[in-house]
């Protein structure tokens, strides 16, 4: 950590003046502090948002645009889908756990279909089309997917239904979404201010948070926040200290994220004595191709496979960096390969290719009765429509054929929305733990009361998960929550 503590609070009594006064005060102008300005404006706030880079956006803006959502949206009925809000909340406390907020991922899952809504009249548009094959971003402009709902073991625990809706735009659409949340916020009169780096908090006698310090252009000013900030800040997969300290694992790898999640937020807000969560958790993004595993396998340094591969790719992810160290091999034949058709494939060719599994096993180093034994269980299965050990679904069951191709996931990928070489530490990661929050964004201390004046939502907090994570709980409990940290800071009254 840093030993100057740069990050601690300044007294209101210190603050000679308030170059700048409002009702809430939103730090960061991502998903879930556009959607706080946007509400808190909208219940009669003033509102400014302090926003360290030259535009919004964050992290938000560069995302592949998926937003968990479901109980039987309209895009989820028009594409022929059932579903309801208990289901819902089942396969998230399963996939995001073990100790998921169960407080919010029961209002999540409530309150998911006018989430939605609120989404569409704020001008995002959903097309009512499933795309429906594994993959991290879909190449077309579908409004709904799979996000491992239909795999095992949620197949057992919760009715499956297609929940992650993605707004109209081929490849990534985080900065659709972002575009018209934006628009929403200009609409309201928030007075946006970018090119300001919020540094400091600033408490008055009782401990109560009353605004903030930012820095424009080397300058410092101050911001009075009559009701109440919202932190919402991003995660903190920037700040190598704070990795080492709470995520270890985390350390060394690709980061997703826009560079800007440094953690200040986190650090502010624990300097006047909030509670963190689930620090060590960590989304993991594994360089391969979801398409390719599906319809081949993932094994690890000794030739075995250790998930089903139909899953998100999240859940491999985790199983391989948490489990494998990530030590794993992608084990595709030549049909498997071609029948990724190529706007899928980004960039991603064979590296090693044999007729044997003992020849290929040899070229990668792994031990050559392992990967034999492996494969020759796996197609004895494959050709009754079973995997006994994994239960990947029967669709993508198929015994594989010479000759075998291996593909090393630390050759990276190269998604349409990135340049570069696509070289990799095999895995793209972000930190999913955080502030200690209530399902209204209130900043929890250590005794679980709230910090007077201080809330947060977003990736700055620990929001429905704890361990596990589906791609679009992301951009989902950002602007949901978000939505409701904005409003309880408008309602507040010191
Ligand atoms: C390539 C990529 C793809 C992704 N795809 C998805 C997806 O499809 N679905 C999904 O749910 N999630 C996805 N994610 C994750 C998701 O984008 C983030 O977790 C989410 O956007 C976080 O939202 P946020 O509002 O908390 O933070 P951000 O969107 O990162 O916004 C935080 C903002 O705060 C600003 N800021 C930070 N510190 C300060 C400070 N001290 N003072 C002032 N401003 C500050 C930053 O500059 C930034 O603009 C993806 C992420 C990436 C990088």
């Amino acid at each position: 950590m840093s030993t100057d503590r740069t990050e601690m609070p300044r007294a209101a009594s210190d603050v000679g003046r308030w170059d700048v006064e409002t009702d809430v005060l939103v730090v960061g102008y991502g998903c879930a502090g556009a959607s706080a300005a946007f509400e808190a404006a909208r219940a009669g706030a003033e509102v400014v948002v302090l926003e360290r880079a030259s535009a919004g956006g964050g992290s938000s803006a560069l995302a592949g645009g998926e937003i968990y959502l479901g109980g039987g949206t309209s895009v989820q009925r028009a594409c022929g889908f059932d579903d309801d809000a208990e289901e819902m909340a089942k396969f998230l406390m399963a996939a995001l756990g073990p100790d998921a907020d169960r407080a919010k991922v029961t209002l999540y899952a409530e309150q998911s279909v006018s989430h939605f809504e609120w989404l569409v009249e704020r001008g995002v548009p959903f097309k009512p089309s499933l795309w429906d094959s594994p993959t991290w971003v879909p190449p077309t402009d579908d409004g709904l997917m799979w996000m491992g709902e239909n795999s095992w073991p949620f197949t057992e625990i919760a009715t499956p239904a297609p929940r992650g809706h993605r707004p109209t735009s081929n490849d990534f659409g985080g900065w659709l979404l972002m575009e018209r949340l934006t628009t929403a916020v200009a609409a309201v009169g928030a007075d946006v201010r970018c090119d300001s780096y919020v540094t400091n908090l600033v408490v008055g006698p009782g401990g109560e948070v009353v605004g903030a310090v930012a820095r424009r252009y080397g300058t410092e000013y101050t911001v009075r926040a009559r009701r109440g900030v919202v932190l919402t800040t991003g995660g903190f997969v920037d700040n190598e200290e704070m990795l080492a300290l709470h995520a270890p694992q985390l350390v060394g790898h690709d980061k997703n994220s826009d560079g800007s999640d440094d953690g200040r937020g986190i650090l502010m807000a624990q300097a006047v004595g909030a509670a963190v969560k689930h620090m060590s958790a960590g989304q993991i993004g594994i360089s391969l191709i979801p398409g390719m595993i599906a319809r081949g396998m993932i094994v690890n340094g000794q030739g075995q496979r250790f998930v089903n591969e139909d899953t998100y790719p999240g859940l491999v992810g985790q199983a391989a960096l948490y489990r494998q160290g990530m030590d794993v091999w992608v084990i595709v034949d030549e049909q498997g390969y071609d029948d990724v058709p190529e706007p899928e494939r980004w960039g991603v060719r064979p590296h090693h290719v044999a007729g044997t599994p003992e020849e290929l096993a040899d070229l990668i180093g792994i031990p050559p009765s392992g990967l034999r034994t492996t494969i020759d269980l796996y197609n004895e299965h494959a050709a009754r429509g079973e995997d006994p050990f994994f239960r990947k679904s029967a669709r993508w069951l198929r015994p594989l054929t010479p000759p075998f191709a291996a593909i090393d996931v630390r050759m990276g990928l190269r998604p349409p929305s990135e340049a570069g070489s696509g070289r990799s530490s095999g895995a793209s990661v972000f930190t999913l733990g955080g502030l200690h929050t209530t399902v209204d964004g209130e900043v929890l201390d250590l005794d679980a009361r709230p910090v007077p004046g201080l809330f947060a939502a977003g990736r700055a907090t620990s929001g429905l998960h704890s361990w596990g994570y589906i791609s679009g709980t992301s951009l989902g409990d950002g602007t949901f929550f978000g939505r409701r940290a904005g409003l309880a800071a408008a309602r507040t009254i010191h």
